[in-house]
């Protein structure tokens, strides 16, 4: 079960997360979990590209280690990289040290101070502990930030139908939305129909689409 929207409860238990970017301007944040991925992630780069959008990739440590090319290739064409876990880990079921090792291992490959948690789920003693890392990655100048999102499309959601999840977004999306689509094999069907169709409607309604601000 999940929400569109993340919810007011969420956002006042971790005011310190980031839920959405204020913006007077329109602007939308795009953000892609779980990449490289082999065939999805070209797809979006691509069609991103078609557009002149950037956007945010929150990679997969492991899948970096896949698909070193695809990820240069995100790097090189202006977008952002965030860090999502090397292993895609639950961090409500996973001990403090073996989290934060995890994320140390992605941080290897992952030269960015944005964090998602995967699932949204990090404990509050976990994410004091990461505060605190001032060598997650060569060259960190900043503490880490951790990225959530005001609007879930629910593309990894196999039983939501392709136009359905195109509404989601259509409908949620405001000035500064942090929004969250899937490159992956199970987000496929849907992230594949709404992206193009997202694009081109807040395209037309003036909107640009960047990578997160550090
Ligand atoms: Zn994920």
């Amino acid at each position: 079960m999940y929400l569109v929207t993340a919810p007011w409860f969420l956002k006042i238990g971790y005011p310190s997360f980031i839920w959405k970017i204020p913006e007077k301007e329109k602007v939308i944040y795009l953000t892609f979990d779980d990449g490289p991925h082999e065939t999805a992630t070209p797809f979006v780069l691509d069609t991103l590209k078609k557009y002149g959008a950037k956007a945010s990739f929150f990679c997969i440590g492991k899948n970096v280690t896949a698909y070193p090319a695809i990820y240069e290739r995100i790097l090189q064409e202006g977008h952002v990289t965030g860090n999502h876990t090397n292993h895609h880990l639950n961090g409500w079921k996973t001990d403090d040290a073996t989290y934060l090792q995890d994320i140390k291992a992605a941080a290897a490959l992952i030269h960015s101070p944005f964090f998602r948690p995967p699932y949204g789920r990090i404990k509050k003693c976990q994410w004091r502990k990461l505060k605190q890392e001032n060598n997650l990655y060569p060259g960190q100048q900043t503490a880490i930030k951790i990225i959530m999102w005001d609007i879930l499309s629910g593309d990894f959601d196999t039983e939501l139908m392709p136009n359905r999840c195109l509404a989601n977004v259509l409908y949620h999306t405001k000035p500064g939305s942090i929004i969250v689509f899937h490159d992956s094999t199970k987000a496929w069907e849907r992230m594949s129909y709404v992206l193009p169709r997202v694009l081109e409607y807040f395209s037309r309604e003036g909107y640009a689409f960047k990578g997160l601000p550090e």
